[in-house]
């Protein structure tokens, strides 16, 4: 999955995702990345996150959704974003999956579950795109 949040010059953010899907998918097989929450959200008074993963775990706790509430209730992107996850190995403690999140400052992170995960940011401040790795939960 490639999924992507942008904050333009007027700071209003957009996501969005594009995935090949899972290994070995039944036909008509519809994945998290097209599910708003799951594979991308933003609320542009927050921000945004993207999900890559186990798209069938990880779809049914809106992870997106979630790291963006997160952000809401005041936690950084990271933070966020670990929570999120961390929800999910409740319940699926072997997934695989990752996000990214940004909020409305620009502050970003990214958190990883069960896969080293690398992530690529630009922004106003930096020369090029710039490759971040990810520590698993
Ligand atoms: N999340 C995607 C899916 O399950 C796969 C991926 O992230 O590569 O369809």
């Amino acid at each position: 999955t490639v999924g992507m949040i942008v904050i333009d010059a007027n700071g209003n953010v957009a996501g969005g995702t594009s995935t090949n899907g899972a290994s070995h998918k039944v036909p008509g097989r519809v994945g998290d990345s097209p599910i708003t929450g799951s594979g991308a959200y933003v609320d542009n008074n927050v921000g945004g996150a993207a999900a890559t993963g186990d798209g069938d775990v990880m779809m049914r706790f809106l992870p997106s959704y979630q790291a963006v509430r997160n952000m809401e209730a005041g936690m950084t992107p990271t933070a966020a974003a670990e929570d999120a996850l961390r929800r999910i190995a409740k319940f699926y403690p072997n997934y695989l999956g990752a996000l990214v999140a940004v909020n409305k400052q620009g502050q970003f992170g990214g958190a990883a579950h069960g896969w080293n995960f690398s992530y690529s940011v630009r922004n106003s401040t930096m020369s090029d795109v710039t490759v971040f790795s990810v520590t698993p939960l």
